[in-house]
């Protein structure tokens, strides 16, 4: 089945509001393996819908609606779309009696009367969030599926009745897996997978996401598990070429993997930051549950915290500076010590957009890890400006963290 969605609003056209909707309703279609190739947005002008519903129909099946089912003069997608069927408009009592029940005590404007009126022969989608009631046609195998634009009304209503109507009518079932990867980028990914990527059957797909590269294995089967067997070997074949730069899956991002780690095999941590001035450990904080192994942490931005709470040895830092690698090593074994955790963490480096030299530019990051004594450092050049800087420093250091965790 091919589908498209007609986002109708001038709205959505003079950039007042984004085009959601359509976002959910294409994932939503996707997980039906049901093919999109073409989305469109209209204002409210009925000679244009009536042109984007007759394109849509030449290229489609399922044509979904979102908006215009509303009580004002310029709601006007159910009369057009009804027009397009050749169905004309009745009154509908029961929905007549729902509407003004919504309205309970206050009085109903006589306008919302309008949202009573449905196409002979239509499907109502009953709207529990609101006025305007849904409405599915059908004719010739063409299926128009109406929804009103509010997305607190239109989710629940997809969720609820278009999904199990949608899903009764589709062959086929989509899956997709997603894989996380850190410290590789896009362009490496396409070349060293570029046999995978010509494949249609599962589809893979690298997306450059912030400080990672995320790739999508999808496939469209008759059941689930005969999608998921077509994943599988395709997935292998990614961990056989790539394995060393995948992370995790899905909605698992760096920060959830790393605690997840560190909560299953009840590792403690504690994070000397620098540059990063508390960002590490607010992103470890972000994750629930992570006070059981985060015992504490420091800021240590001058030379004398890095001495006084630290014990960094001040010739250290006077021979090699404080961004540097040997710094970055005394500063995880002190944190370490003095939190008494299995692991101690550290970063220093310059974030900019000043302090940089021609030694020691803006984007010189060192990340060390102390783990059970021993340390590892690694030096980091990073792009962007101040905030990208720091970030990319806290999700290198998360991912180092990993690494030691996985050597162990
Ligand atoms: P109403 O009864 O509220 O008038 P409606 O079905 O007529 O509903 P619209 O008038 O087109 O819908 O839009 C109402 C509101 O819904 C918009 O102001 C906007 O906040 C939201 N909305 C509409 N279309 C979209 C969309 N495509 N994506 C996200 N939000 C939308
Ligand atoms: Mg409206």
């Amino acid at each position: 089945m091919k589908a498209e969605i007609i986002a109708v609003g001038t709205e959505i056209l003079v950039g007042d509001i984004v085009n959601t909707n359509a976002q959910f309703i294409s994932r939503e279609l996707f997980s039906l393996g049901i093919d999109m190739y073409y989305q469109t947005v209209v204002g409210d002008n009925k000679k244009r819908l009536t042109d984007a519903i007759a394109q849509a129909f030449e290229r489609a099946d399922l044509v979904i609606f979102s908006g215009g089912l509303g009580p004002t003069e310029d709601d006007l997608t159910k009369e057009t779309v009804a027009a397009y069927f050749e169905a004309p408009l009745y009154y509908d009592e029961a929905i007549g009696e729902d509407i003004k029940t919504y309205f309970k005590n206050r009085k109903c404007p006589e306008s919302n009367m309008k949202q009573a009126q449905i196409p002979q022969g239509a499907m109502v989608l009953a709207n529990n969030h609101g006025t305007a009631p849904g409405v599915i046609l059908q004719k010739e195998g063409k299926i128009a599926v109406l929804l009103p634009g509010p997305p607190r009304e239109l989710i629940p209503m997809f969720t609820q009745q278009v999904m199990p109507f949608l899903k009764s009518r589709s062959d086929y079932v989509m899956e997709s897996l997603t894989l996380r990867l850190f410290g590789v980028g896009e362009s490496a990914v396409g070349e060293m997978l570029s046999d995978l990527m010509a494949g249609s059957n599962p589809t893979v797909a690298p997306y450059a996401k912030d400080h990672e590269v995320t790739l999508r294995i999808a496939a469209k089967a008759e059941t689930k598990d005969a999608a998921l067997s077509l994943i599988e070997p395709v997935h292998q074949a990614i961990k056989d070429r790539l394995g060393e730069y995948i992370y995790g899956y899905d909605e698992e991002d760096m920060p959830k993997t790393v605690a997840g780690l560190l909560l299953e095999k009840k590792i403690t941590i504690a994070c000397a930051e620098s540059c990063t001035a508390g960002l590490l450990t607010g992103t470890l904080g972000n994750i629930p549950g992570i006070s059981a192994v985060l015992n504490e942490s420091i800021v240590t931005y001058s030379n004398e915290a890095k001495i006084k709470y630290l014990g960094v040895s001040p010739e250290t830092l006077e021979r090699c500076g404080a961004v540097s690698s040997e710094t970055a090593g005394e500063m995880a074994v002190g944190i370490a010590k003095t939190a008494k955790t299995d692991i101690g963490v550290s970063i220093t480096g310059i974030a900019g957009p000043d302090g940089g030299t021609e030694e020691k530019p803006v984007g010189l990051v060192y990340v060390g890890v102390c783990y059970h004594d021993q340390v590892t450092v690694q030096k980091l050049t990073l792009k962007g400006n101040r905030q990208k800087i720091r970030q990319a420093a806290v999700l290198n250091a998360l991912n180092h963290v990993r690494k030691r965790i996985l050597a162990e």
